[in-house]
C-alpha cells in the first residue's frame, strides 16, 4: 500500500478501478468531488439566499420609514409645526435659539410609545397654558402624559358644545391667542367652568 494517490478529500486511496480528477493540484475520488461541488454550492446558495433575505428586510425597513416621513400628509406637518412653535413659545427660547434634542426625543418618543399625536400634544399644551394655566417650568415636554387624556376630555366636551351651537366656536376663540411666555397669564382668568356652560 501507499503506492496509490490519497484522494484529497476523504483521504482514501485512489485505486486504479476508481474515477480520479484533478483537484486543488491534488487527485480526488470522483464521488468526492461531486460531493464537496454539492456541499459548497448549497452553502453558497444558502449564503446567497441569507444575504438576500438580510438585503430585502433592511431596504423594507429603510422604505417604510422613509414613506412614513414622506407619507406625512400637509395637514399632519401643519399640526407638528404648531406644535413645536407652540412649545418653543412655552420654553424661554429666543427667536434664534431651537428647542433641545432631548424636547424632540420625548415627543416623538411619546408617539412610539403612547400614541399621542401631535395635535393631541398641541391641544394638551393649549389646555395647560390657557386653560388651567399651569405654571410651566424646564423642558415643558415632561408634564404632557399627565394632562393628555384630561385635555383630550376637555377637548371633547368643547367639540360637544361647538356641534351644539355651530355659531360659536370656543376652540377657535382660545386659540388665536398669542402667547409669548406663560408667565404672561396668571391663575386670575380660569374660568373653566363659565366656559364649558357656554351653549348649555
Ligand atoms: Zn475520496
Amino acid at each position: 500500500m501507499g503506492r496509490y494517490r490519497k484522494c484529497a478529500i476523504c483521504g482514501e486511496d485512489i485505486l486504479p478501478t476508481d474515477v480520479a480528477v484533478p483537484y486543488k493540484k491534488r487527485y480526488v475520488h470522483d464521488r468526492c468531488f461531486n460531493l464537496e461541488v454539492k456541499i459548497l454550492t448549497k452553502n453558497k446558495t444558502e449564503t446567497l439566499v441569507e444575504k438576500e433575505k438580510e438585503r430585502k428586510s433592511k431596504k423594507s425597513k429603510a422604505k417604510t420609514k422613509t414613506e412614513l416621513k414622506d407619507g406625512m400628509t400637509e395637514e399632519e406637518y401643519v399640526i407638528k409645526r404648531k406644535y413645536f412653535n407652540y412649545l418653543k413659545s412655552l420654553t424661554d427660547l429666543t427667536d434664534d435659539e431651537s428647542l433641545s434634542v432631548k424636547q424632540v426625543a420625548v415627543t416623538e418618543m411619546y408617539i412610539d410609545r403612547y400614541n399621542f399625536t401631535y395635535e393631541g400634544m398641541y391641544d394638551t399644551l393649549v389646555y395647560l397654558n390657557e386653560i388651567i394655566h399651569k405654571d410651566l417650568t424646564g423642558d415643558i415636554v415632561g408634564i404632557i402624559p399627565f394632562y393628555y387624556s384630561e385635555a383630550m376630555k376637555f377637548q371633547d366636551e368643547l367639540n360637544e358644545i361647538e356641534q351644539k351651537s355651530k355659531s360659536f366656536s370656543f376652540r377657535g376663540k382660545y386659540k388665536t391667542k398669542v402667547v409669548k411666555t406663560n408667565k404672561a397669564h396668571t391663575r386670575k382668568n380660569y374660568q373653566p367652568m363659565d366656559v364649558l356652560s357656554v351653549g348649555e
